[in-house]
């Protein structure tokens, strides 16, 4: 039996966590789960899977959830309580889905104290990855269906077999769009994903391919692949979500239905893997095909700028996400164009390459320098 604490235990990842946590009681325990400032949500959580620690990041929203929780439940407040979460000695596995900074601080703690991080947050990565994957202690599970099929094709394999890597990419609401017609998309025609359910910030970068440049760094420091091993294929059934070649010629492919489901069951319970499916199974009859093209990169600048990130390493991955995020809020709050988007992350990859020493510190200071920047170019 393994005490999960889930962080972002309210969005669209930490709701599915909730599931996966709910039909395999005799694996896992919901120890802990903590949101932003959802106490409703949370509340439910509570009644249905009774963790021992809940927290809640807004104060305010604590103090109103507080008297609703089931007694007997610890109440954490504040920004700090993902950390001491993450740390709680009972806690064996810590599942990460919050965004920003919080969840570097978090994930890093909880690395140093031992646990498994199940990893679902890719600015963690994107920030600093190879900060974290030098943490001795702890180990790090993806979470990020494409980097959970990696995951598993590369199960025991030596480094020295893998000659290529491949996620692929469902192509979002604008595939088959004109470029036209993309600068002319509002926030509610990129929130019209195809395959996928998932946050609205996610959403949007999945509209842009902002999501698999983030995930291109994200591969990068997790399996320590060089930027020339990686790439990307558009696949509309986002039912294969890695590829991984060997020296040899041969590939090795994951599949599995588009469901977040299936990598968090996988990463809580590696290396042993439940009879438990959480999706259904792959039918390929009814499919009928699987689509592979490569992406346009002319109506998608994302990739290319993802690429001079992984290549500039350092702070380049925190200044290209925090310019994202800032860039994205903007657009969903209707203040930019979405091509918009592609410029500013760019442009804060110009403008905000600022002193790196391989700390934390420096990539939050990386981190502050693209949002100043975006503020600047959009007010
Ligand atoms: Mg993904």
């Amino acid at each position: 039996m393994k005490n999960v604490a889930v962080l972002g235990a309210t969005g669209s990842i930490g709701r599915s966590a909730a599931a996966v946590i709910a039909t395999n009681p005799e694996r896992f325990r919901l120890y802990a789960a903590a949101a932003q400032s959802s106490g409703d949500e949370l509340v439910k959580q509570c009644a249905a899977l009774k963790p021992a620690v809940v927290a809640l990041a807004d104060e305010k929203a604590a103090r109103g959830t507080e008297k609703n929780l089931p007694a007997g439940v610890r109440m954490l407040a504040g920004a700090e309580a993902l950390v001491e979460i993450a740390t709680l000695p009972e806690v064996d596995t810590v599942l990460c889905a919050v965004t920003g900074t919080g969840a570097l601080r978090a994930v890093v703690a909880a690395l140093r104290a031992g646990k498994r991080v199940a990893l679902a947050s890719k600015e963690v990565m994107v920030m600093a990855g190879d900060i974290v994957t030098a943490i001795p202690t702890g180990e790090i599970v993806p979470v990020d269906s494409e980097h959970s099929g990696i995951f598993q094709c590369l199960a025991g394999r030596d480094k020295s077999e893998i000659s290529r890597v491949t996620l692929t990419a469902s192509g979002g609401p604008f595939l088959n769009w004109s470029k036209e017609r993309i600068a002319g998309a509002v926030c509610s025609d990129a929130l019209k994903h195809p395959v996928w359910s998932m946050g609205i910030k996610t959403t949007v970068d999945s509209a842009t391919l902002m999501n698999k440049a983030l995930e291109l760094i994200e591969a990068q420091h997790l399996f320590k692949l060089r930027p020339e091993q990686l790439e990307v294929l558009i696949h509309p059934q986002a039912t294969v979500h890695a590829l991984v070649e060997l020296c040899d010629g041969s590939v090795i492919a994951q599949l599995a239905n588009p469901d977040m489901r299936i990598a968090i069951q996988y990463a809580l319970s590696y290396p042993e893997r439940p009879a438990q499916r959480q999706a259904g199974s792959v039918d390929l009859v009814k499919l009928g095909k699987l689509e592979f093209s490569a992406p346009d990169e002319t109506r998608f600048p994302a990739l290319a700028i993802g690429r001079k990130a992984m290549e500039r390493g350092g702070a380049a991955g925190a200044v290209l996400n925090a310019a994202d995020e800032a860039a994205v809020g903007r657009f969903v709050s209707g203040g930019i164009a979405l091509p918009r988007i592609w410029e500013l992350v760019e442009g804060a990859l110009e403008h905000c390459i600022n002193f790196d020493d391989g700390t934390l510190e420096s990539r939050f200071a990386a981190d502050a320098a693209a949002r100043r920047y975006v503020m600047e170019q959009t007010t």
